[in-house]
């Protein structure tokens, strides 16, 4: 398989988690090295996110969206957004609360159906490259954990650039495999997840990503665990080293398989779902107490998740108002 940001095959094992093998290229990239043609992409989402998984994270998706949507309107006066991947439609929700007007696409339809029925979003069910909207149509395109999953994020990027008006701006989220976590945890990191997760960015590889589909890089962060507390991710890896109490988070894990790449997951008991909703609140307590911990991770840049703010540059654009970016070069499209 070649490298999706080189086009490279020159790559090297970073290790095998179960039978499949995550390499790092020549160029930087590190990615699960399998034939996207041998994964059916239908039957690993059919059941994977079911929403009592996400209800629990409401509020938490929330405070956080206001604080990138905050984000945001410092650095663009258009307020015409595009959540691609918008799951359940939080992210949306609390947007066009704050007076966006909002589109999403989503692949789970289950997800996309819960959005328009709970909170009347215009949500399209399918992939981005199919979605109905004009070029041009979107100040700015939010893709937030959501690269990591596709066969080809690049080919997102381009088809997100084309929705984008002249000087638009998009969002990315990943998790960060250079943060400390991944660094600790290896294998066992939480978001280590194939053949879901099948590219690991750095803020080096996805910046490049970006700069190849014509993007400028305006703003930078890395943040910590995107909707869980840092006790719920410890007990998570806990569980992946120690091995008897997998079962209650994860049932049934996936496996590469001969017919269709993956096997589907069980949906967790009743039990398993009291027992981490326990551990959620232990959580927010420890989260409490490790919070300046948690700050100083984020600012050198070892947070969990990297977010990443770029603009097309298809329009002159002068110094942005965030205090963090840097004077934006001039360039044409
Ligand atoms: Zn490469």
């Amino acid at each position: 398989m070649r490298c999706n940001l080189c086009g490279g095959q020159d790559a090297t094992l970073v290790y095998t988690v179960r039978g499949w093998p995550i390499v790092r290229c020549a160029c930087g990239l590190v990615y699960v090295a399998a034939d996207p043609a041998g994964i059916d992409f239908t039957a690993l989402y059919a059941d994977r996110y079911p929403p009592e998984a996400f209800l629990p994270q409401r509020p938490r998706k929330v405070a956080k969206s206001h604080r990138e949507l905050a984000r945001l309107e410092r650095l663009t006066d258009g307020r015409r957004i595009l959540d691609v991947g918008c799951s359940y439609g939080f992210f949306l929700d609390t947007a066009r609360q704050r007076g966006w007007s909002v589109a999403g696409v989503e692949v789970s339809e289950s997800a996309a159906r819960f959005a328009q029925e709970t909170y009347g979003l215009p949500v399209y069910a399918g992939p981005l490259s199919d979605a109905p909207y004009a070029p041009g149509s979107f100040d700015v395109v939010t893709i937030r954990h959501v690269l990591e999953h596709v066969p080809d994020p690049l080919g997102m990027v381009l088809d997100a650039r084309r929705l984008l008006a002249p000087g638009g701006l998009l969002l990315v989220a990943v998790p960060n495999f250079d943060s400390l976590a991944a660094r600790l945890f290896g294998p066992e990191w939480w978001w280590v997840d194939p053949p879901t997760h099948l590219y690991y960015f750095t803020r080096a590889t996805l910046s490049r990503l970006l700069a190849q589909a014509g993007f400028v890089t305006i703003a930078h962060s890395t943040e910590r665990c995107d909707d869980e507390t840092i006790a719920f991710y410890l007990v998570f890896v806990l569980n992946q080293r120690l091995g008897p109490l997998r079962r209650l988070r994860r049932g049934a894990s996936a496996r590469p398989g001969a017919d269709n790449g993956v096997t589907p997951r069980a949906r967790p008991s009743a039990h398993s779902a009291r027992l981490w909703s326990h551990v959620r609140q232990a959580g927010e307590l420890l989260e409490r107490l490790s919070w300046p911990l948690g700050t100083i991770l984020d600012r050198a840049g070892l947070g969990a998740e990297i977010l990443l703010i770029s603009r097309w540059p298809a329009v002159v654009v002068h110094a942005a108002r965030e205090p963090t970016a840097p004077a934006t070069p001039v360039l044409s499209p």
